[in-house]
């Protein structure tokens, strides 16, 4: 590809499907949809109608947990001119539980009469965008939960310097409540003395920096994430100082941050859990031996 090709792919429009545009970008942005609008053709209208197609997206309910279809339960078809934009709002429904509902709300116009692109807003939606975190999660980081949730919707605005110290200052108020869950896990393990004694002095270390450093070797082999200390992990993270990162560099790391901790959670209840399953197991066989 010569310099002019390229130039002249960077000056094209980037336009996103409608579905891609509800499923998966942030609000407050304008954004260049291909597939906008249809035709309505009917015996008395004629008019560029808003495409509401079947889209994807997570369900909290009990029995979906999950990616399910969703589709347009109210707002479709609403006509669309080239001149202004039209305001409303549109609501998808679960297919699956028929329960949850999202809804967004939306400004639309049209490029020109009877094409299918425009230019689509999104003032918000309900529930918030974003995946959405998980309980155990929200367990591991206990009061700081608010704190957490509010790096979030920096994070899924794009805000990297928020995200990241929204993110740092979770870990830094619940260090001692991590480590306390490393810690169990070690217990119940039979990690050596040694290493239960590295983690709690790391508890009762009042600097964050070198407390994750002297807890980040002491790591049960069952909480390491594709062999790694989550704790160096995560301290290599945080140890960069904001000031010196780019906005790009602080999403980059809050979005590793908030992964390891995703992880790390699910390792310590996963460990628990197998621990407490096994020592079931084991009463139960005891049990029938004596019986
Ligand atoms: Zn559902």
């Amino acid at each position: 590809m010569s310099d002019k090709d390229t130039c002249e792919v960077k000056e094209e429009i980037a336009y996103q499907t409608i579905s891609e545009f509800l499923e998966s970008t942030p609000p407050n942005q304008l954004i260049h949809i291909s597939d906008l609008s249809f035709r309505k053709h009917s015996q008395y209208v004629n008019y560029d109608a808003m495409r509401t197609p079947e889209i994807q997206l997570h369900c909290e309910h009990e029995n979906c947990n999950g990616i399910r279809f969703f589709r347009c339960v109210s707002g479709k078809e609403q006509e669309l001119k080239s001149k202004d934009y039209e305001f409303f709002y549109v609501r998808y429904r679960c297919s699956n539980c028929q329960r949850v509902e999202k809804t967004f709300s939306l400004a639309a116009k049209v490029d020109a009469e009877n094409k299918p692109q425009g230019e689509c807003y999104k003032f918000g939606e309900l529930p918030t965008f974003g995946p959405p975190v998980s309980p155990k999660l929200i367990k591991l980081i206990g009061p700081d939960r608010d704190d957490f949730l509010k790096g979030r919707r920096c994070e899924n605005q794009g805000l990297g310097v928020g995200a990241f110290i929204y993110y740092r200052r979770v870990v830094e108020n619940q260090k001692n409540r991590i480590l306390g869950e490393i810690i169990k896990v070690s217990e119940k393990i039979g990690a050596t003395a040694e290493k239960i004694e590295k983690l709690k002095s790391a508890v009762t270390e009042t600097q964050f920096s070198k407390a994750l450093d002297m807890a980040k070797d002491a790591m049960p082999e069952s909480l390491l994430i594709n062999g790694h200390s989550p704790i160096l992990l995560l301290h290599s993270a945080l140890s960069e100082g904001v000031h010196a990162l780019s906005d790009e560099q602080c999403l980059e790391l809050a979005g590793s941050v908030r992964v390891v901790l995703g992880e790390l959670s699910d390792r310590l209840s996963q460990a628990l859990k197998n621990e407490a399953e096994l020592t079931k197991a084991l009463s139960t066989l005891m049990n029938k031996k004596k019986s």
